[in-house]
């Protein structure tokens, strides 16, 4: 990158993946000899990691492009990177003419370079190609968010072509990546003191697809379950389309599989789901809810639901009403539709009006706020083993996650991070619980 040094500023939008890429990008500055900072004015280079999933996460991006530019020094480097930078490419530079460098995900490794580059040239950059080789392995000594919980990478991309989605477009086709560098980062992580394993990928049903080893993602489960130290592992993002009996069948087995599932669903009615392109109907969306509840009778279910699809009615809208009556998820993302560009749905003229999808998404937020509430006030009194992450936000408490994936804020000291300690349910407040640890500990 030229002469080593110097601060960098680095704002993440959108999804775990991103905040994962992040992580990558702070570990490879840190490499360069760059330290972090939370002040624009005071960096060498600004970076925004971004994200195309919603019209709405591409203006708050393309409005803070507009305030940093307006105050960008002469000496002052802006990088655009993630998913919007695989999609908008070079009009990026049209948009946000102070933008000096534009990477997409699979160029992360090249960022460092990219800037140098820049810097010796004075010539815009731009690498959004996809590349099946980029690197899994992270930099070492690179940023993580917890010291108790990391997110390990299984595969990017996907095959599927849902109707309405840009990830395969910014994210490119699915690879998985091989096992034993998978393991390796985990065994690493253990040796580390981290407790909590979180997979992740975009639809990690697929994991394997393409690798030379035969595996798939029940066999890696079994893998990682393995490692001594991990605790608890999660994984996300499922396909219900591709959520089998082996898989349930491998958490069932998997000691440490956290008994918590993420399962979108993005509407109840069958129409909607075939114009989607979801490749399931909502009867087969609740079997396997089923079929996961009897073989886990304990296991939570969060879901994506998605309002206002173009041609949505009414009754399809109450349709996904029904069967969020009926699972009863214990989490749920709710978003508005939002058209994106290139895809198939956005040409479709049946769009429904905005104040009628926000009506709706009003409708089901209610209704989740009171299946939540009945669901938390059934976990009051219970003790729940917490895998305590760190120091919460209030002076004197802590946080953590119980099996089940709720966020649980109790007395304590930060020196509890790492331990798996009894809390007894005090109270809820949405989502989050409230608990007091059982004496004795
Ligand atoms: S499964 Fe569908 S919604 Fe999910 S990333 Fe792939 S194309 Fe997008």
């Amino acid at each position: 990158m030229g002469e080593k040094g110097g601060r960098y500023h680095l704002l993440t939008f959108g999804c775990q993946m991103n905040k994962y890429d992040s992580e990558k990008i702070e570990g490879l500055l840190a490499r360069e000899g760059m330290t972090a900072t939370a002040i624009p004015e005071e960096a060498d280079l600004i970076l925004l990691n971004t994200c195309s999933i919603r019209d709405k996460a591409e203006h708050k991006v393309f409005s803070k492009l507009g305030i940093l530019s307006a105050a960008k020094r002469a000496d002052q480097l802006i990088a655009v990177g993630g998913c919007m930078a695989s999609l908008r490419k070079e009009d990026i530079f049209r948009r946000a003419p102070m933008v000096d460098v534009v990477f997409g995900p699979d160029a992360i490794e090249r960022l460092p370079k990219m800037v140098g580059d820049f810097r010796a040239s004075r010539t815009r950059q731009i690498d959004v190609a996809f590349d099946d080789a980029a690197a899994w392995d992270r930099p070492e000594g690179g940023a993580r968010e917890s010291d108790v919980v990391a997110w390990v990478g299984i595969m990017k991309g996907c095959d599927n072509r849902c109707s309405y989605c840009v990830v395969p477009d910014t994210r490119g086709p699915e690879v998985s990546r091989p096992a034993d560098s998978i393991l390796a980062e985990v065994e690493g992580l253990a040796a580390k003191g981290y407790k909590g394993i979180n997979l992740l990928g975009q639809n990690v049903n697929s994991y394997g697809k393409g690798l030379a080893e035969s595996i798939d993602f029940p066999g890696l489960l079994r893998m990682v379950d393995k490692v001594e130290g991990v605790e608890r592992i999660r994984f996300m993002t499922s396909h219900p389309k591709d959520l089998n009996d082996g898989l349930i069948a491998s958490m069932v087995e998997c000691k440490k599989a956290a008994p918590s599932f993420h399962l979108p669903l993005q509407a109840g009615s069958d129409r909607i789901l075939g114009l989607m392109r979801r490749g399931y109907t909502a009867a087969g969306y609740l079997e396997k809810i089923r079929r996961l509840r009897a073989a886990a009778p304990h296991i939570t279910v969060s879901a994506d639901i998605m309002v206002g699809f173009p041609g949505e009615t009414e009754d399809e809208f109450l349709d996904t009403i029904r069967v969020m009556e009926e699972v009863r998820f214990d989490s749920l993302f709710l978003f508005n539709y939002s058209p994106r560009p290139g895809t198939p749905s956005a040409e479709w003229q049946d769009v429904v009006p905005r104040a009628v999808s926000q009506e709706r998404f009003d409708r089901a937020m209610l209704l989740q706020r009171k299946i939540v509430a009945q669901n938390n006030a059934l976990l009051v009194g219970t003790v729940q083993q917490v895998l305590c992450e760190g120091a919460a936000q209030r002076p004197g408490a802590v946080f953590g996650r119980t099996p089940g994936n709720h966020l649980v804020v109790f007395e304590g000291y930060p020196s509890l991070a790492g331990r798996t300690l009894p809390v007894t349910i005090t109270s809820f407040s949405g989502y989050n619980l409230a608990g007091t640890m059982v004496c004795g500990e």
